[in-house]
């Protein structure tokens, strides 16, 4: 395992702006959830299980519909994990028949 070393003179990370501002999501189901971790949703390693079981969660989640079309604009496509119960591939996969339609 290699490590960076704390050089004072090494220049800060860059975060880049949103190309979206975050909506808002309070209430969310998977906000400190009593039995599945945060990785079931963000984790690019998650299991197929933990997967599945958070989108089962955003199912039942209160701001579903507004955390899916956000999941679905510009930030969501480079976005891994769960996003309003669907997976990445699944938001990619919905962009693309919307581009078709339109
Ligand atoms: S829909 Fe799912 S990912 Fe979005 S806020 Fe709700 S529980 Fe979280």
């Amino acid at each position: 395992m290699t490590r960076r070393s704390a050089d004072s003179g090494h220049p800060p990370p860059r975060v880049p702006r949103l190309p979206e501002p975050l909506p808002d999501l309070d209430g969310a189901a998977c906000l400190d959830h009593k039995y599945l971790p945060a990785s079931a949703w963000t984790g690019a390693r998650a299991s197929y299980r933990d997967r599945e079981l958070a989108k089962a969660v955003c199912q039942a989640c209160p701001v579903m519909e507004r955390c899916r079309e956000f999941g679905l604009g510009p930030v969501g496509a480079v976005m891994n994990g769960v996003l309003g119960g669907l997976s990445a591939s699944e938001r990619r996969q919905i962009r693309h028949e919307r581009r078709l339609s339109a």
